[in-house]
């Protein structure tokens, strides 16, 4: 992945001007996806850049933490995660993900997810391994290659569906190839991989002697009757996948940095040093709502995907009555939207306009993408919003027709 020096005067440079920055951290820009949150608050615009909520966490999750900081929450927890959150990470796993984990051998629990996929990478990547990624992808993998020393590949989604090919797929694989990054349902795209596709994805880390790193965090906001599957459930799979959760997504906890990861015992035990020496635990308070939260009844999760569904109708249909192409997701909760339509230059210029002129916050596509160029007729939205916030932005969205002219 080759790093982009930012366009804008406004952005960060990618070189820090100090010779005493680590080459490493010199290789990566600041996040994209952040970035836009920043700007957007400077704009005071809608913000459907970063993907999280306008909306608190069910509140029984809530009234836990809250008592959990009252009594014994406030010290650290066994590194690895709590017994008690480890347990309903392992019976979540079994009753709805039908995976086998021993919550004491097999679970992680780490700072969100995406400590998760960072002590997953330390933990199987030697420099110079490489390490496949499917194109477009969550910008954060990027960094996690450059920060364990890997090497990535990327295969990109192809067609209007962004459907996964076999012989892409098989293309990048070499000797040096170690793992794989699998994220369904997928950001940014929507994508939620079918059993085929999760098929060729196994076959290929079989037949190549890989470890599937899974990114299954939006695995309950899926569309029109999917179900989500796991690849670790497919034979030849569980000795060989790390699957990564997480509560951000899934009950609307995004800042309390909770994650987890379940693999075989052996990663498990080496993820377990990388996240030891990173962060030591998850916030301890959080780890005990997290513990309640995994044992909301099934018909909380048949309302959030509902929830979810009726979001992204609406937003889907706003955006595209506004001038907008996209497909609609199949899972998550994210639009890539096509401007080409528009007169602008790139994805900066338009998601800037839109943030400047309209005050609605999106993140630039070439951010999801190895050649920005791929990117560049796309703007990623987020819709975890409250339909007001949603009606609000697409309100402010009717007026892309009078960017028509530039
Ligand atoms: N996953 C979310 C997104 O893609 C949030 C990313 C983040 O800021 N950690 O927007």
């Amino acid at each position: 992945m080759r790093p982009v020096e930012p366009k804008r005067r406004d952005r960060l440079p990618l070189r820090i001007d100090d010779p005493r920055v680590s080459e490493r951290v010199q290789r990566f820009p600041e996040s994209v996806i952040r970035e836009m949150t920043r700007i957007a608050d400077l704009h005071h615009a809608v913000n459907l850049a970063q993907g999280f909520p306008d909306f608190e966490p069910p509140p029984e999750v809530v009234a836990a933490a809250q008592a959990a900081i009252g009594s014994g929450g406030n010290q650290y927890s066994v590194t690895w995660g709590t017994p008690g959150l480890r347990r309903a990470i392992a019976d979540k796993a079994r009753s709805f993900n039908g995976i086998d984990a021993d919550p004491e051998s097999n679970v992680v629990v780490t700072c969100g997810a995406t400590e998760a996929m960072m002590a997953a990478m330390l933990a199987i990547v030697n420099p110079g391994d490489e390490v496949i990624v499917t194109e477009p992808f969550y910008e954060n993998y990027g960094p996690d290659a450059v920060v364990s020393g890997a090497v990535v590949r990327t295969v990109p989604l192809g067609g209007a569906d962004w459907s996964l090919d076999e012989e892409r797929l098989k293309a990048a694989v070499s000797s040096k190839t170690r793992a794989i990054v699998v994220n369904t349902p997928n950001n940014p795209s929507g994508r939620v991989f079918t059993r085929t596709e999760l098929g060729l994805l196994a076959d290929l880390c079989v037949d190549h002697d890989l470890v599937a790193v899974t990114d299954e965090i939006y695995e309950h906001i899926v569309f029109d009757g999917r179900r989500h599957l796991s690849l670790a459930t497919l034979p030849g799979m569980s000795e060989r996948t790390i699957t990564i959760d997480g509560m951000s997504k899934t009950y609307s906890a995004t800042g309390w940095r909770v994650g987890w990861a379940i693999g075989p015992a052996t990663l498990a035990a080496a993820m377990r040093r990388a996240h030891d020496f990173l962060t030591v635990c998850a916030p301890h308070a959080f780890q005990v709502a997290a513990e309640v939260a995994l044992g909301l009844p099934a018909s909380y999760y048949a309302e959030l995907a509902a929830g979810y569904q009726k979001k992204r109708d609406r937003f889907v249909e706003g955006i595209r009555r506004a001038g907008l192409r996209c497909r609609s997701p199949e899972g998550a909760y994210y639009v890539l939207a096509d401007f080409s339509e528009f007169p602008f230059a790139d994805d900066w210029e338009f998601a800037m306009a839109l943030v400047e002129r309209l005050g609605v916050a999106s993140v630039p596509g070439s951010s999801f993408y190895s050649n920005p160029e791929d990117g560049a007729r796309f703007v990623r939205f987020a819709f975890p919003k409250k339909e007001a916030t949603l009606d609000d932005a697409l309100s402010r969205l009717e007026g892309l027709d009078a960017l028509r002219a530039g």
